[in-house]
């Protein structure tokens, strides 16, 4: 990564009438990094991507490309090109006509529009489709030649809003590999919206979590996925099982909690873990952390397990969901994910098994 970023964002604060939509965003993007914006619908992403693109100014705060403030600039003066979920393609014009739209209008010489749309439509597996007219290209392929208009620019940052929304979901999985190979192909900054989460985690070098109109968490996928630092981010990255607890211990080294008031937990501080004796606070355990036994497991030390009812099987093609009742007395369960094809059936009503996590598998937050 280099010293100067590309595009640095600074407290950045927008309200649309008497909502705040953006209650300062500052985030910093690198050149050559493929950066995505994920959160729930709403929390601002999309507003975000539209200051930086200059179809929106904010209330507060500064965008800066390369080091130069553009927070006032219009759009066709900042070195930025967006895509959009709706390709916004002229109908009337053939593909390459579409592609090449920008350079006719920077009067650029024929023979150089002609090999840079060609090198723009090779990139994105369009050969050969020069002369057909948009109407005549399925969703996926508009989406390409989309993708083609912008780069043939060469602008030093894309933008991208949500690209693959309206493609189904095969075809969105290959789009989503193919633009991670002309990210790193072109050497161009991305900047990607979306609210999929494993489309975040498959393309990003880094991912920035927005919540309400914060980023609540900016790191690398795993980074993201295994740490993260609040309940919403692990609820909302991959699934898991949030639960309630109340602490019944917290000595500095271990702390004892008691999980939805039925099953008790002894473990190691987790690093940072501060929750007083007698508070309630989250706790999150991921489906696939959890090891299911059908007859108990020989006591082991380092690792916690607790009984349950199984009340469900799953099937879910790669893998099997087991669901959970280790807490008799209240309607919570917890799923528990086993990869590959588990042979389980629920003879009779219910099935006694154990759970079993290690500590570290545990996810507490300081308060
Ligand atoms: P989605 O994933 O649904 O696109 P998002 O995170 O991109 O969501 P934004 O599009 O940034 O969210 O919108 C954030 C909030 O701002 C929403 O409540 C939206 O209704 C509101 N909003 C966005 N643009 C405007 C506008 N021009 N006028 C009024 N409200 C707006």
């Amino acid at each position: 990564m280099g010293k100067t970023p590309l595009l640095e964002i600074s407290r950045i604060e927008k309200s649309f009438g008497s909502q705040k939509i953006l209650k300062g965003i500052s985030l910093q993007v690198f050149a050559g990094e493929f950066l995505t914006f994920l959160g729930p619908s709403g929390c601002g992403k999309t507003t975000t991507l539209r200051i930086v693109a200059g179809f929106e100014e904010p209330d507060k705060g500064t965008v800066r490309l390369n080091g130069e403030d553009v927070t006032r600039l219009p759009p066709y003066k900042r070195d930025v090109h967006t895509v959009f979920q709706h390709y916004a393609l002229f109908p009337h014009f053939d593909v390459f006509e579409n592609v090449a739209f920008s350079l006719r209008l920077e009067k650029t010489p024929e023979p150089e529009v002609a090999s840079r749309v060609r090198g723009a439509l090779d990139l994105v597996k369009l050969g050969g489709f020069e002369k057909r007219r948009i109407d005549q290209l399925s969703g996926g392929q508009q989406q390409r030649v989309a993708v083609a208009r912008s780069l043939v620019g060469r602008p030093s940052l894309l933008l991208l809003d949500e690209p693959l929304g309206a493609l189904d979901l095969k075809l969105r999985r290959q789009m989503q590999l193919e633009l991670k190979a002309i990210q790193k192909k072109t050497g161009i900054t991305f900047v990607y919206v979306t609210h999929d989460q494993e489309e975040a985690l498959t393309l990003s070098d880094r991912i920035a979590v927005f919540n309400a109109g914060e980023i609540v968490q900016l790191g690398d996928p795993k980074s993201i996925y295994e740490t993260p630092r609040s309940s919403f981010v692990a609820d909302f990255i991959g699934s898991a099982n949030i639960l309630e607890a109340q602490v019944k211990l917290n000595d500095g080294e271990h702390v004892v909690l008691l999980v939805e008031d039925e099953v008790e937990l002894r473990l190691p501080r987790p690093v940072g873990f501060n929750g007083a004796e007698g508070a309630k606070v989250p706790l999150a355990i991921r489906p696939e952390r959890i090891s299911v036994h059908f007859e108990e497991p020989a006591s082991d030390a380092g690792r916690l397990t607790f009984p349950g009812a199984l009340q469900d099987v799953v099937y879910l093609g790669s893998a099997t969901q087991m669901i959970i009742s280790p807490f008799p007395k209240s309607a919570k369960v917890l799923a528990a994910t086993i990869m590959g094809k588990a042979d389980v059936s629920i003879d009779g009503a219910r099935r006694r098994v154990w759970c079993e996590v290690s500590p570290r598998d545990v996810l507490l937050w300081p308060s």
